[in-house]
C-alpha cells in the first residue's frame, strides 16, 4: 500500500487498520452534540462511558497489535485478546439487558452508576459521520413519498417537521435536495444557530406569521427553502393549523423516543426540562408525553386533512398511545418507503477518508459513477449530494447500494488505496438501519408479513457472521431509554488498506452483510427479496 507523506506521518497505532479505527473515533466525536459528555447525538448516545474509558480506549488502539482484539462493553475497554489476524480488531456489546430486565427504569439505574452506555446505532461503535449521514436516508425518503404522491416532484410542496439535532438536522437540507420546502420547528435557539452556521438550514425566525409567510412565499414559486421556527412542536404546530396553513409532508424528529432526555415539554425551556430531570423526573415523564399527545393529535388532523403523515422513527406515535391517542393510524415511513429497498439489500452504505483529504472522497464518488451506470439512485444522489453536502470532520460519503454493489465498489477502493491513487485508507460502514442489521418493532421490522417483528436473532446472526468474516469492528446494540430500547442492531466497520487481506475481508464480510438482510426479508415472505437472494448465488434453504 502507498500512503502520502501526510498520512504515513501521522500513523500512530501499529498498522493502518487500527490507526482508521481510531480516527473513526475521533471523528464521531468531532460531530458530538454535547462533547463534555461524550454524546453524539439522539439525546444520549454517547461514543465512550466516560472519559476515563475514552483515555484507555484510545491507549489500547494505539497499543493494538494486528492479531488482537480489543473487547468493549458499552462505551468501556474490557481487555485485549490474542484472536488472529482474521479476527476483528475491535468487539462491542452495548447496552444490551436481559429481556425483562430491559426496562427504561433499569437502563436509567445503570446509567446513572456508570454501569451501562448507550450507543444509539452509530456512535457506540465510531461510525457517526454527522448529519450527513442521515441526510441520504431523509432525501431517500422524501424522494419515494414525492414518488407516491406528488409525481416524483417536491416542487411547491410543503414539509412541516419538528427537531434539528443531531439527526433531525439533516431535515431542512434533505428537504431542499428533494426540491421542496421544509418548515422545522425547533425549541432550542442554539440548534438553530448550529444548523445555519454548517449550511443545513437557510434562515430562522421566532415569528409563526413570518415563518408561514416565508413558507407560502416559497411554495407559490415552487422554491426550495428551508425554514427553522424557534417554539415548542406541541405549540407552534397547532398554532400553525388554527392559522390555516395545509401542509403536504408532516413528520417529526424531535427525540421523542426518551422522554427524559429527548422531548421538551409545552412551556418548558430545554434548560428547564434539565433542571426538572434532576427534581421530578416523573413529572418530566409526564409532561412530555402530554404535550406528545398534542403535537401527535395535530398531525392526525392534518392527515385526516389530506396531508402524508408519517413518523420517521422516534417513536412519537408510541408515546401519545399511551397518552390514548389513535397514533397508530400514522404509518411509519419504513414500512411503506423503504423496506422495499430492503429488500433489494439496498440500504444507506457509507466509506470515510481516513486521510482526511476530501479528493479521497471525490475520486471514490467518480468510482461510483462510473461503475453503477443503471443505479439511478447513486446516479441521481452523488451530484445532489456534492451540491450540497458540506463536510465535517473527516471526508465521507454515504450512497444506498445493493447486495453485491458493496461488495464490488469497496473492492475497487481497496484496489485504489493499494495503488496510491488514494491518500490513506477508507473505512466502509452502514448505518443499523439496513436490510440485515436491526430488530426494532415499532420502525424498521413494524408489520412484517409474517409477525416476526420483534425477532432479534437476526441482528445477532449479523453480527456473528461479520466477526467470522473478519470485518474490522463488529456491535451489537440494543437498550436505552424509552422505546429506543425496544431494539437490536448490529454494526460494522471495514478498513480498505490496500493489502489483499482487506480484499479477503471485504469480500466475505460485505457479502455476508446484506446477505443476511435479504435472507431475513425473503424469510418473511418477500418475494423481491426471494428474487435478490436467488440471484445473488448464496445457498439458501428457503
Ligand atoms: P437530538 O436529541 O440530537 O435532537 C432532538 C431535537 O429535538 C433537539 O434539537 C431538541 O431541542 C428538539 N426538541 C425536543 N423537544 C422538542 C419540542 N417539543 N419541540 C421542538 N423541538 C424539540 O436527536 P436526533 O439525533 O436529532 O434524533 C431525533 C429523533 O429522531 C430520535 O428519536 C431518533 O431516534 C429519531 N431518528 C430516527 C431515525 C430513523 O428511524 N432512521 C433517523 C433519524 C432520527
Amino acid at each position: 500500500m502507498v500512503m502520502s507523506d501526510n498520512a504515513l506521518r501521522e500513523l500512530r497505532c501499529r498498522g493502518p487498520r487500527q490507526e482508521t479505527l481510531l480516527r473513526m473515533l475521533e471523528n464521531t466525536l468531532t460531530h458530538a452534540e454535547r462533547p463534555d459528555e461524550l454524546i453524539v447525538y439522539a439525546g444520549l448516545a454517547k461514543a465512550a462511558r466516560d472519559h476515563t474509558a475514552l483515555k484507555l480506549m484510545t491507549e489500547a488502539l494505539l497499543t493494538l497489535e494486528e492479531h488482537e482484539t480489543l473487547v468493549v462493553q458499552s462505551g468501556k475497554p474490557v481487555g485485549v485478546f490474542p484472536t488472529g489476524t482474521r479476527a476483528p480488531l475491535v468487539l462491542m456489546a452495548n447496552s444490551n439487558l436481559v429481556g425483562r430486565w430491559a426496562t427504561s427504569e433499569h437502563f436509567y439505574e445503570l446509567e446513572r452508576k456508570g454501569l451501562i452506555a448507550w450507543g444509539g446505532y452509530t456512535a457506540g461503535d465510531w461510525q457517526y459521520i454527522g448529519s450527513q449521514g442521515i441526510v441520504q436516508g431523509t432525501y431517500q425518503t422524501l424522494t419515494a413519498v414525492a414518488d407516491a404522491h406528488f409525481g416524483g416532484d417536491l416542487a411547491g410542496r410543503l414539509v412541516v417537521t419538528a427537531g434539528l439535532g443531531g439527526m433531525g438536522g439533516a431535515q431542512p437540507l434533505a428537504t431542499v435536495m428533494a426540491g421542496g420546502v421544509a418548515l422545522c420547528v425547533e425549541v432550542d435557539a442554539d440548534r438553530i444557530a448550529r444548523r445555519i452556521d454548517s449550511g443545513y438550514l437557510e434562515r430562522g425566525t421566532e415569528s409563526i406569521d413570518e415563518a408561514i409567510t416565508w413558507a407560502r412565499e416559497a411554495t407559490a414559486s415552487g422554491t426550495a427553502a428551508s425554514i427553522g421556527l424557534l417554539g415548542n412542536a406541541a405549540d407552534v404546530l397547532p398554532a400553525l393549523r388554527e392559522r390555516g396553513l395545509a401542509p403536504d409532508v408532516v413528520t417529526d424528529q424531535t427525540a421523542a423516543h426518551d422522554l427524559m432526555y429527548g422531548y421538551v415539554p409545552s412551556g418548558m425551556t430545554p434548560a428547564e426540562a434539565v433542571a426538572l430531570r434532576e427534581s421530578d423526573p416523573d413529572e418530566l415523564t409526564r409532561r412530555a408525553r402530554a404535550s406528545i399527545a398534542t403535537h401527535v393529535e395535530c398531525m392526525l388532523a392534518w392527515q385526516d386533512a389530506g396531508s402524508i403523515v408519517f413518523e420517521y422513527g422516534n417513536n412519537l406515535r408510541a408515546q401519545a398511545a399511551e397518552n390514548g391517542v389513535d397514533a397508530f393510524r400514522i404509518p411509519i415511513f419504513i414500512e411503506k418507503y423503504i423496506r422495499p429497498l430492503f429488500c433489494q439489500g439496498i440500504g444507506p452504505f457509507r466509506w470515510v477518508a481516513s486521510s482526511g483529504e476530501q479528493e479521497d472522497i471525490d475520486a471514490i464518488d467518480e468510482i461510483v459513477v462510473r461503475e453503477f451506470p443503471d443505479n439511478q439512485l447513486v446516479q441521481r444522489w452523488i451530484p445532489i449530494a456534492q451540491k450540497y453536502v458540506r463536510q465535517a470532520g473527516l471526508p465521507s460519503r454515504i450512497s444506498w447500494l445493493a447486495h453485491g454493489e458493496r461488495t464490488k465498489l469497496a473492492l475497487l477502493v481497496n484496489e485504489a488505496v493499494r495503488q496510491g491513487a488514494l491518500r490513506g485508507p477508507v473505512a466502509f460502514t452502514r448505518d443499523h438501519l439496513d436490510a440485515g442489521g436491526v430488530s426494532q418493532p415499532l420502525r424498521e421490522t413494524e408489520n412484517m408479513p409474517d409477525g416476526s417483528d420483534a425477532v432479534s436473532d437476526w441482528p445477532l446472526l449479523n453480527a456473528l457472521l461479520n466477526s467470522g468474516s473478519g470485518a474490522d469492528l463488529v456491535a451489537i446494540h440494543a437498550g436505552g431509554g424509552g422505546y429506543a430500547g425496544y431494539m437490536q442492531s448490529a454494526g460494522v466497520t471495514l478498513v480498505a488498506d490496500g493489502t489483499a487481506a482487506a480484499d479477503e475481508r471485504i469480500t466475505s464480510a460485505l457479502t455476508a452483510d446484506t446477505g443476511i438482510g435479504i435472507m431475513r426479508y425473503a424469510d418473511a415472505g418477500y418475494e423481491t427479496a426471494a428474487d435478490a437472494v436467488r440471484s445473488s448465488g448464496l445457498r439458501w434453504f428457503g
